[in-house]
């Protein structure tokens, strides 16, 4: 694979590959734009077949975190990290804090985080070396689990769309499909039991579907059968792609807005789902309260002051659906759009010329 097509594809600034013997260290760290500000990304551990495969993945991740945190509305940029190896086999100290040296040495342009196969305590290690990390417990005030983060700004941004549609954000008496009743799909699901929304879920899993049922009066279908429910709103909230040519023509809903990333197969289901006057809240829009929780955490977290930004979700969701309205585009484009704008034009504010500063 030639690295520099892909990087000059979407316009990467840096890719990383850093490599130890001892601590058996195949790393790539991708910094994609960092016109806003460092670049924020979880760290993957992952058994990728291939390096093109580990290469392709970290791109990919790193460019979604710019348009995310832009979106956001944070002052960061995209970036993401990848270690090849096997989450249940290849764990050390010695490979955390290899890969902590190495963030460490990029002076703060690369900040990490958990993600896919790794945990706090990985962090930690990552932490003995470098201060450019999320999530660790040794951290000041660790912003802890991101799910009911991400939960309650899908909860905003749930009503954002609701009331485009419904002219209510009161989602009381509505019926909500939601795919996937995992970490934050429960904590959403509780969001929208106590409002009093009529909920039916799906999961792959019989222990959350039991604990849905028994604890949220949810009512549980079949795995399939969920495209077929009738509902105002379907909700996304296990793994990818579940909006595509096979299920959509199922759906009986106005409204998709849920929590998974990457919940469109392709870009034509987005136009499709436009063609059927479904309204989509963007999936990088409307699930980034995990990433604006994290992102508190570099000023020292406050729950408070991160809850308050993550309901600025709601706003942004509106902002979403003014710019596809008055562009005459679908809502996925529109995000893209709103992030584009945001960093052309804070970028243009850095050509104004600041004096430096006078040593001594
Ligand atoms: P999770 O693994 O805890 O939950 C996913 C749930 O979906 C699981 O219970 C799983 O059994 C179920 N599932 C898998 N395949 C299914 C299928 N075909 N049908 C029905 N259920 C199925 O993960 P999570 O942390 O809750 O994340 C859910 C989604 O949200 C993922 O796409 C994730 O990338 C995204 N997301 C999560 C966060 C976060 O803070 N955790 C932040 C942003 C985006």
């Amino acid at each position: 694979m030639e690295v520099f097509v892909g990087m000059r594809k979407y316009g990467y600034e840096q890719v990383v590959f850093c490599y130890n013997q001892i601590a058996g260290l195949k790393a790539i760290i991708a910094i994609h734009d960092t016109t806003l500000g460092p670049a924020l990304g979880g760290l993957r551990l992952w058994p990728y077949a291939t390096e093109e495969e580990a290469i392709v993945d970290v791109l990919r991740l790193a460019r979604g975190m710019t348009y995310k945190a832009a979106a956001a509305g944070l002052n960061l940029g995209g970036g993401k990290s990848v270690i090849i190896g096997d989450p249940k086999r290849d764990k050390s100290e010695a490979l955390f804090r290899a890969f902590g040296r190495f963030v460490q040495s990029l002076g703060g342009r690369y900040i990490t985080a958990e993600d896919v196969g790794t945990t706090e305590e990985d962090m930690d290690y990552v932490h003995m070396e470098t201060g450019y990390v999320t999530g660790a417990s040794s951290s000041s005030g660790s912003g802890g689990d991101p799910s009911p983060a991400t939960a309650f700004g899908t909860w905003q941004g749930m009503k954002a769309a609701s009331k485009e549609v419904f002219g209510t954000e009161n989602l009381a008496g509505m019926t909500v499909a939601m795919q996937g009743v995992g970490h934050v799909g429960y904590h959403l699901a509780r969001h929208l039991r106590d409002e009093g929304v009529k909920l039916v879920v799906s999961d792959i899993n019989a222990e959350a579907t039991t604990r849905a049922r028994e604890e949220l009066g949810a009512e549980v279908v079949d795995v399939d059968a969920i495209y077929d429910v009738p509902c105002d709103i379907f909700s996304p909230c296990a793994l990818g792609a579940s909006i595509n040519p096979k299920t959509l023509p199922r759906l009986q809903c106005r409204v998709i807005a849920g929590c998974a990333n990457n919940q469109l197969l392709t870009e034509a289901d987005g136009d499709a789902v436009t063609a059927r006057q479904i309204l989509y809240a963007p999936d990088y829009v409307i699930n980034a309260g995990g990433l604006i929780n994290v992102a508190d955490e570099l000023e020292g977290y406050n729950r408070d002051r991160a809850y308050k930004k993550i309901a600025g979700i709601y706003g942004s969701i509106l902002r979403v659906i003014a710019i596809a309205k008055d562009e005459g585009i679908p809502t996925y484009r529109a995000a893209d759009r709103l992030a584009e704008e945001r960093i052309r034009r804070i970028g243009e504010q850095k050509r104004i010329h600041l004096p430096a500063r006078i040593p001594g």
